[in-house]
């Protein structure tokens, strides 16, 4: 998960830049192919096609920028590949494997993590690394959790991690565990891989498989490369080339009928549609190595954790996806956990494709299963007999109107001149481009009422 973060450059005025894909031959920044933009009002391109960086939507984290038409010379093709090969991490992932063997041989006084550099130091880095703030004594127990030893990136527009509050965690794994699925394909879930994995390594009879596919480079210090794949999940790039390819189409390769599941919680930027090209991608390889071909529409199971907002955006990629009630909370994101003094509601949601009446919601919390809408859903969720199912999104009670025939938000009135219901503040003037965060027509980002959900 993230921050709601503006997809459109900065100013007064937001325009609508649209995402045109993934484009065969796109250049490439340090973070893989780029992805083709346009700029679009009132739904018509408007200007030159341009990519940019698909993983960073801040200029000062990824400054990349190219014309569709422009003519790169050679000159500075060649700036570039030498730029992309200086922006890689300093060490390969098969040297942090080499380190850590290294790391854990030695005694506990030994044993430094450089917070500066975020990094586990070897005794002949010490000096190196004398003026860094580090941690000292590091155990088994925390080489185990490094999301708890890896400070969380929080780069709002970039990088913004946001990590499950262990009673979600927990939640998710008994979940999948109930499922009875044996092996998880973690897309941006640090967390709930570091869970599976130290499970695995306590529990003998536990044999549930996970391999994380993550952006953030710093967990090759603590995974193999059979657990860590150093992946961008907007443009489907493995740095590790084809042989980190291969090691996730083996993991996705269903042997013995262990059945696999694909868990993410990416950035909630607005890239819905990158994300859902890659998530297409991780399928089709999950079918590549189905061994009967004939059931063209088979997919792999998926949980896809996401803001309830983006219903619609999800469902347009994946019709098949449903949403469930159960509100994900989070540890360091002061909106989306539980505070001391009451709830304070998530509105972080999972989306999947497997039958709702299977994902049992935990009773203690207060969701009860609906024998109508065959699913849980919140206690706050009431059935409306006049739509025949139940309509709340946010946990709290909607209430119908009989005008535009459907639930709507408690808070909400409807408006004579909009024709819809809508908040009893907004200014009337429509606007034909679908909103970027909902989608749909009547307002612009910054004045979506979904985004008024605390
Ligand atoms: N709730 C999850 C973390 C979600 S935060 C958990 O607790 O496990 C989003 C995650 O996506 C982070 O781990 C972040 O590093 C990763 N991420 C961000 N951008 C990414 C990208 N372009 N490709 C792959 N992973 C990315
Ligand atoms: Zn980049
Ligand atoms: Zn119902
Ligand atoms: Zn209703
Ligand atoms: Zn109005």
């Amino acid at each position: 998960g993230g921050a709601m973060a503006a997809a459109g450059p900065e100013g007064p005025r937001p325009a609508a830049l649209t995402l045109l894909g993934p484009a065969p031959g796109a250049p490439c920044c340090p973070h893989g192919p780029a992805l083709l933009f346009v700029k679009t009002s009132h739904g018509k391109e408007e200007g030159r096609r341009f990519y940019a960086c698909s993983a960073c939507r801040d200029r000062k984290d990824c400054n990349f920028f190219q014309w569709e038409d422009e003519k790169v010379s050679e000159t500075r093709l060649a700036a570039r590949e030498e730029y992309n090969r200086n922006h890689q991490p300093s060490f390969t992932h098969r040297q942090n494997v080499d380190r850590y063997k290294n790391f854990v041989l030695l005694p506990l006084s030994k044993r430094r993590f450089c917070q500066e550099c975020q990094q586990l130091l070897l005794p002949a880095e010490w000096e190196k690394h004398s003026d860094h703030q580090f941690l000292c004594d590091i155990t088994t127990a925390q080489l185990k959790s490094p999301s708890q030893l890896l400070y969380p990136l929080e780069n709002k527009k970039t990088n913004a991690q946001y990590l499950f509050a262990d009673r979600s965690c927990q939640f998710l794994l008994n979940l999948l565990i109930d499922l009875g699925f044996r092996r998880v394909l973690c897309v941006g879930t640090p967390r709930l891989h570091e869970m599976i994995q130290s499970k695995a390594s306590r529990e003998e009879e536990f044999s549930i498989r996970s391999l994380l596919l993550d952006i953030d480079f710093r967990y090759s210090q603590f995974y193999t490369e059979d657990e860590f794949c150093h992946y961008n999940m907007f443009n489907h790039h493995f740095f590790g080339g084809e042989a980190a390819r291969e090691t996730c189409r083996k993991f996705l390769y269903e042997e013995n009928g262990e059945r696999v599941i694909m868990v993410t919680d990416p950035p909630f930027g607005g890239l819905v549609e990158a994300l859902a090209c890659s998530f297409k991608k991780l399928m089709a390889m999950w079918k590549q190595t189905e061994k009967e071909v004939g059931d063209d529409n088979k997919e792999v199971p998926m949980f896809w954790i996401f803001p309830y907002f983006f219903e619609s955006r999800i469902l347009d990629f994946f019709p098949s996806f449903s949403m469930m009630d159960y509100q994900v909370d989070y540890d360091n994101h002061a909106l989306y956990k539980h505070g001391k003094t009451g709830r304070r509601q998530s509105p972080v949601r999972i989306f999947t494709n497997l039958t709702p009446s299977m994902i049992a919601l935990p009773e203690e919390e207060g969701y009860r299963f609906c024998t109508v809408c065959q699913r849980y859903v919140s206690s706050g969720n009431q059935h409306c007999e006049i739509c025949n199912s139940c309509t709340s999104k946010d946990g709290r009670r909607w209430k119908h109107c009989v005008l535009c025939r459907k639930c709507v938000k408690p808070s909400w009135f409807h408006c004579n001149n909009c024709n819809c219901c809508t908040l009893q503040k907004h200014s009337c003037e429509k606007t034909e481009v679908g909103c970027f965060v909902c989608g749909k027509a009547g307002h612009k980002r910054s004045a979506c009422p979904s985004l008024s959900h605390t």
